[in-house]
C-alpha cells in the first residue's frame, strides 16, 4: 500500500472543514459540516479549523468563529475569484501539506466532490465518498465514515488508520445546522500560495448562479416521479399551498422536466420535511434513501402493488392527474372558507 505524503505521526489533531460561499455568506453544507466537526472535536479535545479559500474571503472568518470553529485557515488570491478545480487543488494541497490535519471534511458537492477526490490523490490518502455519519475513535483518533453501499443495501462502516488526512465528503442536509453564536472569537491564519494562470487550463467565460433552491430544509415536500409526466403544475401548486417546495426523482431531471437540483435521493439531495408527499414514484431505494427522515409519508400512485406504500404512513391508489387536482381544489376552497 502506498504510504501518504502525510504520516500519521506527524500529522495534527485537528478536523478540518473545507467551507464553501457564496454571495459573501457560507453555503449551508458548510456550517452543517461546522456543527458535526464541534461535536468531534469536542469529543476529542481537539481544535475545529475552517479552511477558506478565494480572493477576498477574510471576513468571512467570523461567520466561521460564529459556527463553532476555533481557527479559520484563509487562503486568498487572484485566481482563487472564481472556483477552478487547477487552483483550488493546488492551494487546498498547499495549505494542508503546511497544516497537516488528521481529518479533513467536504460537503459532497459537485465542487466538494472534485476538489477531495483529487486532493486525496495528491495527499495519497484514501477518501470516504457521500458520507451519512462521522465518528471518531477516542483511542486510536481514527475517523468512522458511515458509507451507504450497494445500492443502499449495506451501510458500511469505513476507516483508515494508516493514511492522513483522513478525509471524507459529507452529503448535505444529514446533519442540522448548528445554531450561530453572534461575537465568538477565533485565530484567523492567513497562507501565502504559489499559483500562476499557467496552472489553470480551465477559463471562466461567464458565470450563472442558476438558483437557490435548497430542499434540504423545506418543511412540506412535493416529489414527483415518471408518473407525472412533463407538467409539474399541479405539484407546484399543491406546494405552494402547503407552504413547501418541489422534487422530484431522477427521471424526470433526466429528461430536462425538471430542474437538477430538486432530485431528491442517493444522488440527490436527503430532505427531513415535516411531510413528503410522493406523487407517481415507485419507491426505489435512491429515491426513499432522500426522505427516510421525513416525519409523515405520503404516497399517490396508480399501481397498489407500487413498493412506494411499504414507505408511506398514508397511501392514496389512483390516478395523479385525477388526484392532485382535486386536492388543490379542495386546498384553494378551504382557504377562501377561512379568509371568508
Ligand atoms: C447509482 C444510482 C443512483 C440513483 N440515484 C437516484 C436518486 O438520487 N434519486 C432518484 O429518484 N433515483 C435515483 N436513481 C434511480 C432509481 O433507481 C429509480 O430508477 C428512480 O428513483 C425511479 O423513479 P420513479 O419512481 O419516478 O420512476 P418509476 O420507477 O418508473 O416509477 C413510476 C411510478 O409512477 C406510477 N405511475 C405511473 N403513472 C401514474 C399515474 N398516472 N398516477 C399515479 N401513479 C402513476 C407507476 O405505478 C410507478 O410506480 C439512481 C439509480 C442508480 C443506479
Amino acid at each position: 500500500m502506498v504510504d501518504s505524503l502525510i504520516h500519521p505521526h506527524e500529522a495534527k489533531p485537528e478536523i478540518w472543514v473545507y467551507l464553501e460561499h457564496e454571495g459573501g455568506n457560507l453555503q449551508t453544507v458548510s456550517l452543517e459540516i461546522l456543527g458535526k466537526g464541534r461535536q468531534l472535536a469536542d469529543e476529542m479535545g481537539w481544535p475545529l479549523c475552517g479552511l477558506l479559500l478565494g480572493e477576498h474571503v477574510v471576513h468571512l472568518a467570523a461567520q466561521v468563529f460564529e459556527h463553532g470553529a476555533d481557527r479559520a485557515w484563509v487562503v486568498e488570491h487572484p485566481l482563487l475569484g472564481s472556483f477552478t478545480i487547477d487552483a483550488y487543488a493546488a492551494a487546498t494541497f498547499q495549505t494542508v501539506m503546511k497544516g497537516k490535519p488528521s481529518v479533513l471534511l467536504f460537503g459532497a458537492t459537485p465542487d466538494g466532490r472534485d476538489l477531495a477526490a483529487r486532493l486525496a490523490v495528491r495527499l495519497r490518502t484514501g477518501l470516504n465518498a457521500d458520507c451519512t455519519d462521522l465518528r471518531i475513535k477516542r483511542e486510536s483518533g481514527v475517523l468512522v465514515s458511515e458509507v451507504s453501499g450497494f445500492g443502499g443495501g449495506v451501510l458500511a462502516l469505513i476507516e483508515m488508520p494508516d493514511h492522513r488526512p483522513q478525509m471524507a465528503t459529507v452529503r448535505p442536509g444529514v446533519f442540522p445546522v448548528p445554531g450561530s453564536m453572534p461575537g465568538s472569537q477565533g485565530e484567523t491564519i492567513s497562507v501565502r500560495v504559489d499559483l500562476s494562470p499557467q496552472m489553470i487550463k480551465t477559463r471562466i467565460i461567464e458565470r450563472h448562479t442558476s438558483s437557490t433552491i435548497d430542499l434540504t430544509r423545506v418543511p412540506v415536500l412535493v416529489a414527483g416521479g415518471r408518473g407525472v409526466g412533463p407538467d409539474f403544475t399541479d405539484l407546484e401548486q399543491l406546494a405552494h399551498l402547503l407552504g413547501g417546495d418541489v422534487g422530484a426523482t431522477r427521471p424526470p431531471v433526466d429528461a430536462g422536466y425538471i430542474e437538477r437540483e430538486r432530485q431528491v435521493g442517493q444522488t440527490g439531495v436527503g430532505c427531513s420535511p415535516e411531510l413528503a408527499i410522493c406523487c407517481g414514484i415507485s419507491g426505489a431505494f435512491h429515491f426513499v434513501v432522500g426522505i427516510e427522515k421525513a416525519e409523515t409519508v405520503i404516497a399517490i400512485n396508480s399501481d397498489p402493488e407500487a413498493p412506494i406504500f411499504d414507505y408511506a404512513d398514508y397511501c392514496v391508489v389512483g390516478d395523479i392527474h385525477k388526484v392532485l387536482p382535486d386536492l388543490v381544489q379542495a386546498l384553494q376552497a378551504a382557504r377562501e372558507l377561512t379568509h371568508d
